[in-house]
């Protein structure tokens, strides 16, 4: 087994941990290596996700992370030499019902009170005009937002790992953490197959198997994966490519445009006997497209790409939000999981985040004191007005 030593050790490869890299890289807080076990980059959820990116959300802390990751997103191809893809087509978030419409609109209230100021409602009639091909008969009315959007979060990745790499970080490819040491309430190296690594700092960003690497640090991590299908489309030209995220928010089934495809997604994929199960379930798929029918008629008649569709795992939290920081009273493992879907928009401002943690012991810019891991079962979940 070969030794050698790294300051801080980052568990994971994908969006999250190497937006930590390029952050602490660029703060110069020391040798950071990133241990990724797949052999090449945006093999976890960051190279399943669909791409899109709002600040609409329902609780204060999470508009704030987008509105962090938004102000990097629109320097991101200066600073880092890769277009993001960022295009703010809006989302529209539609309303059946008279609750859910009620729901969206203190959910403008608090995004307005956060300093997103950009939401409103829109009537039925908005919605024909902004989201041309929906059945607008069957929503009441909805919001909308024209910030809100797509990226491409393999472009992020790229972006972030090419300049973390130029400033020094080291990632390592087929690298799992297999184990982790600890003296009293500090860990003090890491062990893959081939290496055992000493270091200061570990910070956990192992995605949908934060669980698995926590418990190697004997710490809890109530993060668990969630399978998410998404079903594409054959080539159409049944939406416009501006069409914006479209939402039926009774059910959350939602659709995007990304090229001169559908992507078909909805929250309540059957769940496997295997939490880490991402095979495809076909009937699932034919549920998705009833569904984009039901919402969109004209989808009817444009079949689902079955080959292409996918699955990835989201990695939820018991309340929604990311889990941000140390622990069951370990002092330097550090968590920056549970984003629960909305990991890649948000790693940009985690990563930023986590750097001040590391460099100056607290996170400086935003104050994440309602995120504390330990926050559960002790009344501290994040509750919000029920936008997700
Ligand atoms: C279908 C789908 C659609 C989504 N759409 C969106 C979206 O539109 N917008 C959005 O913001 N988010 C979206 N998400 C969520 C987003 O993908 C995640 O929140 C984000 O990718 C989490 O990033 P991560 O770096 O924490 O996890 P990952 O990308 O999963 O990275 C974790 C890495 O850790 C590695 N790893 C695990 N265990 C070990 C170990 N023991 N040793 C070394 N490495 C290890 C894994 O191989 C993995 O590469 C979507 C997710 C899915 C599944």
């Amino acid at each position: 087994m070969r030794h050698s030593s790294a300051d801080i050790l980052i568990i994971g490869g994908g969006i999250v941990g190497a937006s930590i890299a390029w952050h602490l890289a660029a703060r110069g807080a020391g040798r950071v290596r990133v241990l990724e076990r797949a052999a090449l980059p945006a093999a976890g959820s960051t190279g399943a996700a669909t791409g899109g990116f709002r600040a609409q959300y329902g609780t204060a802390i999470n508009v704030q992370l987008s509105l962090l990751s938004l102000a990097q997103l629109e320097s991101f191809a200066n600073v880092h030499g890769v277009d993001p893809e960022y295009h703010p087509v809006g989302y529209l978030f539609m309303a059946r019902t008279a609750p859910v419409l009620q729901t969206l609109r203190d959910a403008l209230q608090v995004q307005h009170q956060a300093g997103y100021t950009d939401g409103h409602e829109v009537s039925t009639d908005d919605i024909r005009r902004l989201s041309p091909s929906v059945d607008a008969a069957q929503f009441i009315g909805g919001v909308f937002a024209r910030r809100d959007g797509y990226i491409n979060p393999r472009a992020l990745l790229n972006g972030l790992m090419q300049s973390a790499t130029r400033a020094g970080v080291r990632f390592s490819w087929n690298s799992q953490c297999t184990a982790i040491e600890r003296r009293a309430d500090r860990v003090t190296a890491v062990v893959t197959g081939t290496e055992r690594i000493p270091c200061d700092v570990v910070i956990n960003a192992a995605g949908p198997w934060a669980a698995t690497v926590g418990a190697l640090a004997g710490v809890v991590v109530p993060v668990v994966p969630r399978r998410r299908h998404v079903a594409i489309t054959v080539p159409s030209s049944v939406l416009p490519a501006h069409t914006p995220m479209t939402v039926d928010t009774d059910n959350g089934f939602h659709l995007r445009v990304r090229g001169d495809r559908v992507l078909l997604i909805s929250p309540h994929d059957p769940l496997p006997l295997d939490p880490y199960d991402t095979s495809v379930d076909p009937a699932w798929l034919g549920e998705l497209h009833a569904q984009a029918g039901r919402v969109v008629p004209a989808l009817r008649d444009v079949p689902l790409d079955i080959a292409s569709c996918w699955t990835g795992l989201y990695e939820n939290s018991p309340d929604g939000h990311l889990l941000f920081g140390a622990c069951d009273g370990t002092t330097n493992f550090l968590l920056a999981n549970g984003s629960s879907g909305h990991g890649v928009m948000h790693a940009p401002a985690i990563g930023m985040l986590m750097a001040e943690l590391v460099c100056d012991g607290q996170a400086r810019t935003l104050d994440m004191s309602s995120l504390a891991p330990d926050r559960f079962g002790r009344g501290g979940e994040v509750v919000g007005v029920g936008l997700l």
